[in-house]
């Protein structure tokens, strides 16, 4: 399949688990790719393994965000897709009884504000060409509760989902569509290092999933995959859930 042959693919957070995964697919598929990360030696070795182009930027930062978009046009183009896909999820976010202002707001601008920042600067190219697609990276805890509470990352992920929706209506004569993603837990490094320590806190997650795994990153890469691509051409303003099956389970297999 080439189904990004002639297309270029800005993917934030090209860098970590998600981003890589989804970058090699897309390049595999012909895509020109332009891996946008703050962590320069992961974002550059991205954007080494699809043969692509790295533009170092942090995503809370809206001057680095028009300049990653407006290198993707001048140096390939145009701007096909754009998946805002970088986010944190610190271990400071916690119960609403402990996180503290500063980690809410940090988690907020990272997650949130910077896919408003990303959607704004896309749809800027877009709306030129006639033509794009959005995919943003949500997650299942934006319309699922957890006891084990990350309030400013739930928050943040609920907040994706919204402003993609309405973008996805407001935007689809246009010619664009815009779509949230939202997987379960995935086995990248933003997990491992959750876990990392503590295997109760894995086990505490995995008895949800009716698979009795996490995704690997390269099934999220499928996914948004499609959602970035014409075979999803008239698919706009969903939240595209890629979970393994927890949002829809009540007693999972032992
Ligand atoms: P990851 O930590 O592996 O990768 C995230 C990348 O974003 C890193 O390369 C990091 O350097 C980059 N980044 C962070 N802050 C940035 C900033 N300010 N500017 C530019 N780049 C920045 O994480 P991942 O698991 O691949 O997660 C990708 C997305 O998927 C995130 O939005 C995350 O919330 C979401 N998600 C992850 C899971 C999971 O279980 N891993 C589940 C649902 C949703």
């Amino acid at each position: 399949m080439q189904r990004f042959a002639q297309r270029v693919a800005v993917i934030t957070g090209a860098g970590g688990g998600i981003g890589r995964a989804t970058a090699l697919r897309m390049a595999s598929e012909g895509a020109r790719v332009v891996a946008v990360d703050a962590d320069h030696a992961a974002g550059k070795q991205t954007a080494e393994e699809a043969g692509g182009l790295f533009v170092p930027a942090d995503v809370t930062d809206g001057e680095d965000v028009r300049q990653a978009f407006a290198t993707a046009r001048d140096t390939y183009g145009s701007v096909d897709v754009a998946f805002n896909n970088a986010g944190i999820s610190p271990s400071e976010d916690a119960s609403i009884l402990d996180t503290d202002l500063e980690t809410w707001k940090r988690v907020q601008e990272t997650n949130l504000t910077s896919v408003y920042l990303c959607c704004q600067h896309a749809l800027e190219h877009m709306r030129t060409q006639g033509r794009g697609a959005i995919v943003n990276t949500a997650s299942f805890v934006a319309t699922m509760g957890a006891a084990t509470s990350q309030i400013s990352y739930t928050a943040s992920k609920g907040g994706v989902l919204s402003l993609s929706r309405e973008l996805g209506v407001q935007f689809a004569r246009e010619g664009i569509r815009v779509n949230a993603l939202s997987p379960g837990p995935v086995n990248t490094p933003l997990l491992q290092e959750l876990f990392a320590n503590d295997p109760e806190l894995a086990q505490r997650r995995l008895v949800h999933v009716p698979f009795g795994r996490f995704a690997e990153p390269e099934e999220i890469a499928a996914a948004t995959a499609f959602l970035a691509s014409d075979d999803a051409s008239f698919i706009t303003a969903a939240n595209f859930v890629v979970d393994g099956g927890i949002s829809g389970a009540y007693v999972t297999p032992l």
